[in-house]
């Protein structure tokens, strides 16, 4: 227990620590963007180099923006929410990256689902799940997303049936930059478990390598 307590201390830190960075990098990196964006206008013989530079530019981009994401609790206020559409909005938001992996997306939610007290910043964890899920089946395959009513909260599961994850990987994941894939951020599991923290909620991993892995969040229902 004393153990948990410490993680969720050191998550949180972790999230002021970037969210202060990260305000830190946005301006420069947009002046330069703009510079570049300028010369590559102009010059010719030295496009391709400017083209390198451009993409590294939006790629610090990304991690800053996912980064940004863990400052938000601080300053936007607690609604009431519909798990199921934000769900919905998310799959349409992504359809076009899961046919590109000839991945199918069906959704089972139960009736009556509850509202839940919740942050926008929920979406980002549904968005990363999804994307992860697809991720893990380059050559295709399914993803289910169930919502099911429990007591007092609800429950969330992304399965897939995708790589799954081994062990000595799984131990690893949610460890800031640690990621397997040639141009992932390893920021992902990271933010939407400190976002879930944030929510009071439970985040939650299995997976059997071959078979696939199932996220469940478990969020307080009101
Ligand atoms: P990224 O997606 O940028 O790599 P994440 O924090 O989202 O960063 O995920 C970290 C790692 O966890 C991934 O690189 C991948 O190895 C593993 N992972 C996450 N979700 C899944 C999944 N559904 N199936 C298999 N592996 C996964
Ligand atoms: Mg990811």
């Amino acid at each position: 227990k004393e153990e948990k307590i410490r993680e969720s201390e050191k998550l949180s830190m972790v999230g002021q620590l970037a969210a202060g960075i990260a305000h830190e990098i946005r301006n420069p990196l947009t002046c330069l963007r703009g510079f570049v964006q300028v010369i590559l206008n102009e010059d010719s013989e030295k496009k391709t180099r400017y083209k390198v530079m451009l993409a590294e530019i939006d790629r610090i981009n990304e991690i800053v923006s996912e980064l940004l994401v863990l400052a938000k609790p601080a300053t936007e206020n607690f609604g009431f929410g519909s798990v199921s559409c934000m769900l919905d909005h998310v799959v349409t938001l992504l359809e076009a990256h899961a046919k590109l992996y000839n991945v199918e997306i069906k959704k089972y939610f139960e009736a009556d689902l509850p509202l839940i007290k919740c942050h926008s910043s929920l979406k980002q964890v549904f968005i990363n799940m999804t994307k992860n899920a697809i991720e893990s089946m380059p050559d295709g395959g399914e993803l289910r997303i169930e919502v099911k009513k429990l007591i007092k909260s609800i429950s969330i599961n992304f399965v897939d049936n995708g790589c799954g994850i081994p062990g000595e990987v799984l131990q690893k994941i949610g460890q800031p930059f640690f990621t397997t894939k040639e141009s992932g951020t390893g920021l992902g599991i990271m933010v939407s478990k400190g976002i879930i923290q944030n929510h009071n909620g439970i985040f939650d991993i299995r997976s059997t390598v071959g078979k696939g892995t199932t996220i469940e969040i478990i969020l307080p229902a009101i």
